[in-house]
């Protein structure tokens, strides 16, 4: 009998191991419940209830991978920083970075810059986005700015001398450049031309975003109109000092039509705002966002970036600019988040993967993830939920182990 299921143990391992066709266990994110997963070409081919799962998996929850819709960087690398150095490689080495972190799918994300720049960058992302080593995990690219608020405050910490105003044919120029992968745009609605703007990028089939603006009422209605969909996140690009009446915030949160993006990360946004701004848009409407930089990943320290400010990454992951006492954006990827924004505003598993899976894949209509279930593609992660934190243990996309904790040193 030991013989017999000694074999069958060893029969069963390989299975497992068959990197063509995994069989991964664990608990669903949705419900709980034990599950067998099974995958087949790289998507998911059943998903079966079971008793118990295999003794290791008995705490490891199973959920669609991560779509983060706003990566400027990781591990080191900008996407529109660095000196025009950025490449092919680096590209590769964020993408593999941001594996282990649960995310199977983002936006690199081009912000405020001069036009060399900003198309020199998006020939290299456009040549990558297809490349087979990054199994397909870029849907598409983010442009913040250069169409936004001028005004210190709102503008954040786009640099002033590279805002304008939109530019029909200077953004073809950059679409065309990124293979017309461009799929999301933030821009300010209260530019001169921005509603023309959006009208035509919406034509295309191109998200808009609002965001990094001090648009009135019927600015921020007449854009929505016109087809704007999301507020970049909701809080931030946000000037201090705002009219208690007339600010961007009532606005965006009382049209129904918007969608909000919040970084969830505990230090853009306090307790309070994550709960309100929750409540208001609810789970169906709220997409939890990172905003990380190159910095993410990085270990704490001091730091000097390229424009020669002394920043401080801590131990908690707050990238902080002492001179100024203020943020220099995330070092926070959107795990973080999805395990903040549970704890602040009391929300499910479900519902927070939802907010960060589900709607993105919804929002740019990437209809083959952002959920399990058969034909999906079997982009998922397998993690621990400790102390409001997701610790990822395993990351498969398109049914590739592409990290596996247990690999760390
Ligand atoms: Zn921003």
């Amino acid at each position: 009998m030991k013989f017999h299921f000694l074999i069958i143990s060893v029969i069963i391992t390989l299975i497992s191991c068959n990197q063509n066709q995994p069989r991964i266990e664990g608990l669903l994110y949705s419900d709980g419940t034990p599950v067998l997963i099974t995958i087949k070409d790289g998507k998911i081919s059943g998903i079966m209830r079971i008793g118990k799962p295999a003794k290791k998996n008995t705490v490891l929850y199973i959920a669609p991978g991560l779509i983060d819709n706003q990566v400027n960087g990781f591990a080191g690398i900008s996407f529109t920083f660095g000196g025009g150095e950025l490449t092919a490689e680096g590209v590769k080495k964020a993408t593999q970075e941001l594996w282990k972190t649960g995310v199977t799918t983002y936006l690199p994300t081009l912000t405020t810059n001069s036009f060399e720049v900003l198309k020199k960058n998006f020939i290299i992302l456009g040549r990558m986005k297809d490349d087979p080593s990054l199994l397909g995990s870029i849907a598409g690219f983010h442009l913040e700015g250069p169409y936004i608020s001028p005004v210190d405050g709102y503008r954040g910490a786009h640099p002033l001398k590279f805002v304008r105003k939109p530019d029909w044919n200077e953004f073809i120029s950059l679409y065309e450049a990124s293979g017309n992968n461009i799929i999301q745009v933030t821009v300010a609605p209260e530019t001169e031309g921005a509603i023309e703007f959006i009208s035509k990028c919406v034509e295309k089939g191109i998200v808009v975003a609002l965001g990094h603006h001090n648009a009135s009422a019927a600015q921020i209605t007449e854009a929505t109109d016109h087809g704007a969909r999301i507020a970049t996140h909701l809080g931030n690009g946000c000037a201090n000092m705002i009219n208690r009446h007339l600010n961007p915030l009532w606005p965006q949160l009382s049209d129904d039509r918007l969608m909000i993006s919040i970084i969830g990360d505990g230090f853009h946004l306090n307790a309070e705002e994550l709960k309100v701004f929750y409540k208001v848009k609810g789970t169906e409407k709220t997409i939890i966002t990172s905003d990380v930089t190159g910095y993410g990943s990085l270990p704490p320290g001091k730091y000097v970036t390229e424009e020669g400010d002394s920043i401080e990454l801590t131990t908690a992951g707050m990238l902080r600019y002492p001179a100024q006492n203020v943020l220099y954006g995330s070092a926070s990827p959107i795990k973080k988040g999805v395990g903040n924004v549970m704890k602040v505003t009391g929300c499910s598993l479900r519902d927070a993967i939802q907010m960060a899976s589900t709607n993105p894949a919804r929002l740019y209509n990437l209809d083959d993830r952002g959920t399990v279930e058969p034909g999906k593609r079997a982009d998922l992660i397998l993690f621990q939920i400790i102390d409001n934190e997701l610790v990822i243990k395993q990351t498969y996309v398109s049914g590739n182990l592409v990290y596996d904790c247990s690999n760390d040193h």
